[in-house]
């Protein structure tokens, strides 16, 4: 009975992922635009990451949506705001945390996993969301750095790693883009053992003459180039651009 009732549970969840792959597919065409939910958690379980997350409002990702705006004019989509961003209840539980060893096989149980969990841990928002993100909020009083984030295609899920201050929230919101362009199949443009931006995909402006210093950073690039060997962490949005290899992967480009 139990062994019937789990394979028919495993049937209905690889047919729904058959149909999320075909849906993330047509998705792309951008004939309408993409909602995103974004779902604050309180990973210290503090008081004082709680006062934090009670102060957070729509309107706080808000330039998020306006960005993406910005950045998708030059691509003539048809549609003035591609993404809209809604701001959901807080989740009390923590998103499952990809798997250390980066083997093939815990990696799609752990993306499973992470799936299922979106299903069940999606408070209601103005319109069902295409996207849901979980905003993992840390202490930066108690924590240094912060662990990565990662965001899956497959799914359109994403766990983004912040800090809990309204000082790093213009930084916070470069984080929660880039994750968002990683659930419409933009890849990262940096190496990921120096973390400096690869050339040209990974600069906003490959042509410029000098090409040091960058002024902008790609948003998958991820930091702003200043010489062959060092690059910053942008600010905030307006210090990053969305490059062509990017907008092609999103289908922005055809
Ligand atoms: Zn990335």
């Amino acid at each position: 009975m139990w062994r019937k009732l789990r394979i028919a549970i495993l049937l209905l969840i690889l047919a729904t992922v058959v149909q999320q792959v075909w849906l993330d597919k047509v998705d792309l065409a951008w004939k309408r635009n993409f909602y995103v939910a974004v779902y604050p958690v309180n990973m210290d379980g503090s008081a004082k990451v709680g006062a934090y997350l009670r102060t957070l409002t729509a309107a706080d990702f808000e330039p998020v949506a306006e960005y993406f705006a910005e950045e998708a004019a030059p691509y003539q989509l048809e549609l003035r705001r591609p993404i809209e961003i809604q701001l959901g209840a807080p989740v009390s539980e923590a998103p499952p945390a990809p798997p250390t060893d980066k083997s093939v096989l815990s990696t799609i149980i752990w993306s499973l996993k992470f799936r299922f969990f979106a299903w069940a841990n999606s408070p209601e928002v103005g319109v069902k969301p295409d996207i849901r993100m979980y905003l993992l909020y840390h202490d930066p009083a108690t924590q240094f750095g912060l662990s990565h984030s990662t965001a899956l295609s497959k799914g359109r899920i994403g766990r983004v790693n912040l800090f809990a201050d309204t000082g790093y929230h213009k930084q916070n919101l470069v984080i929660l883009a880039h994750e968002l362009l990683h659930t419409l199949n933009a890849t990262d443009k940096y190496d990921l053992t120096t973390t400096l931006p690869v050339y040209p995909d990974g600069y906003a402006e490959p042509g410029k003459n000098p090409l040091y210093p960058q002024d902008f950073a790609e948003l998958m690039g991820g930091r702003i180039p200043q010489s062959e060997t060092s690059a910053e962490i942008p600010k905030n949005l307006g210090q990053t651009l969305i490059g062509d290899m990017t907008a092609r992967e999103i289908g922005w480009l055809r």
